[in-house]
């Protein structure tokens, strides 16, 4: 059985020793990597051939990949490595890799082209300065040739075992049943029209209600198709951590049907999720976990390997049996598993592993986003940046700040000044992000990507802070364009504050759409699946969906009989007539628990008008339990005020729409009979929603919807769908305010509902 395998993967696996060594080297972005290469290339002869494919077999498996460099003249082979900073500072074990990266395309070239010897030569070019160090070796084609196979005979075991694997995986694979005795309503139509977007390489928006059981929905018909579409991996992609839970209880429950399927999945977690060692950093001098980390990888991947799933748990375990850090270990493992489960940031932040592996190594992919709803907001905040000038000043008052970042960060300052004497606003926006300030930023992070590639192993929290955020803006601004806004704002500071308030520079990313559409494109097939995707248009347009994604709203299991839907006609949640509402809102709320007594969720605008709600609500109705959402509550107190819910209680949990319990939240049967929902859900109109409504309408002709209406009323059906969780729940929901009459508004609510 043959295996394909490229030269940089080949050597990753064979010739990493060593520590884990993540000490700060400032890495070169992909532009500069790039433009790095083109300058070496362009400093060479006129018989110089850059980007030289070449592939050869060893036995039934084919090493194939492109050198970068060939001078037929000279006879020499060029691997050509950017970095940044000092030479030295490069590990030891990075250079050894590079070594074998190109032994392995020096034994190809040899081969052929019939050449007895070759020189190869390491070309580390550094980025700033421009200057290149070229470190020379002479081999025969034999001694080559040997390296090579050695490092293939390391290799062909496992190549085998994964071949074996991969076989093994497809014919389980297409020979896999559905995992329940059958479908449930609509979860087929689902199902279906899923396997025939992988069939047809293509993107698909899935709006499909609460209780079909789309998780297994989406992820058995993609099993399925994988051995005819010749899938590498599936990622399954969430924006919360339960989704992650419930995409690996799916993947249980297709194991228990089928216990011999031979399917790896993997759960990827945050690092501060992951780390075993918090206050240590992540090398081998501070860390035990990181010591010798390459050294014990390949026992610790062989043992993950057979554990088919890899939850958190499980990899955690494997790692400590084999002492080296489970964060990393999870990063290793991506390669070898059939089914990632992970945040939405793996796959679609600037710098995401999952999106950089499929680049990398071509995989061909399938994306399951689950709770799409939420990738608009989530995506807006990984294209958008910040710097607040409090930060700067904080830093530059630093005890014990090098003497060679001082002029940088006051020239980075002053800028900062002549900025906020321009713009003396509360909020301005900007054309874009102005020139000298952004040129003294650039400094600003040159000088102190230099300073820490001199001092890496420097812990200095305020410093580092600052410059992650500094080369994220500076990446932004690179980038930006009219998807995005600039503007500098001053958050309003208390009023016993004497302080002047410090003004913050944001670029705000309104469409990510020019930024997601080489993600979408990466990938084979894509589905996007919500009970919430309407209009459809207003994500296709902001996600940057390719023009031939599919749509389908699946048919609902709940009938129109499980929910009654009412109006209060008389009720306005407008701003203006917040103090007004109260007595026909509290009126309305009674007369329903009195009438039928059990759980009920509330769900306001605003913290605020949910307490003017709430403490007069107590005060008219002392006998009906009141439970309140605080400000701010942990993960801890989020449980135990949904255990409050109980089949067996009564009362009205009264909570902000929008906010930890109007999504991701199942409370079936009685632990919750209805809910009120005294709001449009619209975003406050603000000077940044306002410039966000413009640049929309600039854009697509669409501001205020896109910016208002559809996000409004994208939470309130959210809220709503709290209520009927199952076939067999029955419920009330009270839609207060006379908004809801509209047919416009009403045309967002489902269809499944019938309004009295
Ligand atoms: S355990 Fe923590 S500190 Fe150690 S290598 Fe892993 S992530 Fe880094």
């Amino acid at each position: 059985m043959s295996y394909t395998v490229a030269v940089r993967a080949l050597c990753e696996f064979t010739a990493k020793q060593g520590d884990l060594d993540l000490r700060f080297t400032p890495a070169p972005s992909a532009q500069e990597g790039m433009a790095g290469h083109a300058w070496v290339a362009a400093s060479r002869g006129a018989g110089y051939q850059a980007e030289v494919p070449l592939a050869g077999w060893h036995g039934d498996l084919l090493v194939r990949g492109r050198a970068d460099g060939y001078d037929e003249g000279l006879n020499r082979l060029e691997e050509i490595k950017t970095y940044k900073g000092s030479f030295d500072a490069i590990p030891e074990n990075h250079r050894l890799l590079h070594w074998a990266q190109l032994k392995v395309y020096g034994a190809l070239l040899c081969a052929e082209r019939g050449l007895a010897e070759l020189e190869l030569a390491l070309v580390y070019f550094e980025i700033g300065l421009q200057k290149q160090t070229l470190l020379k070796e002479l081999h025969t084609a034999e001694s080559l040739q040997a390296f090579f196979a050695q490092q293939c005979e390391r290799f062909a075991a496992w190549a085998a075992q994964e071949a074996a694997h991969r076989s093994v995986r497809d014919a389980a694979l297409a020979a896999l049943r559905f995992p329940h005795d059958e479908f449930r309503h609509g979860q087929r139509q689902l199902a279906e029209s899923v396997y025939r977007s992988a069939l047809a390489g293509r993107c698909l928006m899935a709006e499909a209600p609460t209780g079909i059981g789309k998780t297994v929905g989406t992820i058995f018909p993609l099993l399925k198709a994988a051995p005819g579409q010749q899938l590498d991996k599936i990622f399954f992609l969430t924006a919360k951590s339960s989704g992650r839970a419930l995409a690996l209880d799916a993947i249980a429950l297709i194991h228990d049907s089928a216990p011999t399927l031979p399917l790896r999945s993997l759960e990827l977690v945050a690092r501060d999720k992951a780390c075993e060692h918090p206050d240590k950093a992540c090398h081998g001098e501070s860390c035990s976990l990181a010591q010798g980390f390459y050294d014990r990888l390949p026992a610790a991947r062989s043992a993950a390997v057979v554990r088919r799933t890899l939850d958190r748990a499980v990899v955690r375990e494997v790692a400590l049996a084999h002492q080296i850090c489970p964060y990393y270990l999870s990063q290793e493992l991506v390669r070898w598993s059939d089914v990632v489960v992970g945040d939405y940031n793996y796959f679609f932040d600037v710098s995401a592993l999952l999106y950089g592996l499929t680049q990398a190594q071509q995989w061909q992919v399938a994306l399951l986003v689950d709770e799409a709803h939420n990738l608009v907001e989530r995506a807006r905040k990984m294209y958008s940046a910040e710097l607040s000038h409090a930060s700067l000043r904080a830093l530059k008052q630093q005890p014990g700040l090098a003497p060679e970042l001082k002029r940088p960060l006051e020239r980075l300052h002053r800028q900062w000044l002549a900025l906020n004497k321009l713009h003396p606003g509360k909020y301005e926006r900007l054309d874009g992000v102005p020139d000298a300030w952004l040129n003294a930023l650039q400094l600003a992070a040159g000088a102190i990507t230099a300073f820490l590639s001199e001092h890496p192993t420097r812990l200095d929290a305020a410093l580092q802070g600052f410059y992650f955020e500094a080369l994220h803006f500076a990446h932004m601004a690179e980038a930006f364009g009219a998807h995005s806004l600039c503007d500098l704002s001053r958050p309003p500071l208390s009023s016993a504050s004497k302080l002047k308030p410090a003004s913050t520079l944001s670029i705000r990313n309104i469409v990510p759409a020019p930024f997601l559409k080489e993600r979408f494109g990466a990938a084979h097939c894509c589905t996007l699946f919500s009970a919430t995707l309407q209009p459809a248009r207003f994500y296709s347009d902001l996600l940057g969906l390719p023009e031939d994604t599919a749509w389908i709203e699946v048919d609902s299991p709940f009938s129109a009989g499980q929910l009654q839907v009412k109006v209060a006609r008389r009720i306005s949640t407008r701003y203006q007539h917040r103090q007004a509402s109260l007595p026909a809102i509290i009126e309305l709320m009674a007369r329903q628990f009195e009438a039928q007594p059990g759980n009920y969720l509330a769900f306001f605008s605003s913290h605020d008008y949910l307490q003017l709600v709430a403490t007069a609500f107590e005060a008219e109705h002392p006998q009906i339990e009141v439970w309140k959402q605080d400000r701010r509550m942990s993960e801890q107190a989020q449980q135990g005020f949904l255990q409050r819910l109980t089949p067996d209680s009564q009362g009205i949990a009264f909570a902000v729409l929008g906010g930890s319990f109007s999504e991701g939240i199942d409370l079936p049967g009685k632990r919750l009979i209805g809910a009120y929902i005294a709001t449009l859900g619209l975003p406050q109109v603000n000077p940044v929603n306002e410039q966000m409504r413009l640049r929309l309408d600039e854009l697509l002709g669409a501001g205020y919807d896109y910016t208002y209406t559809y996000p409004g009323l994208q939470k309130v059906v959210q809220a709503a769908g709290r209520v009927i969780r199952t076939v067999s729940d029955a419920g009330v929901l009270h839609l207060m305010d006379d908004r809801f009459q509209r047919s416009e508004v009403r045309a967002l609510l489902p269809r499944w509902w019938h309004i009295e």
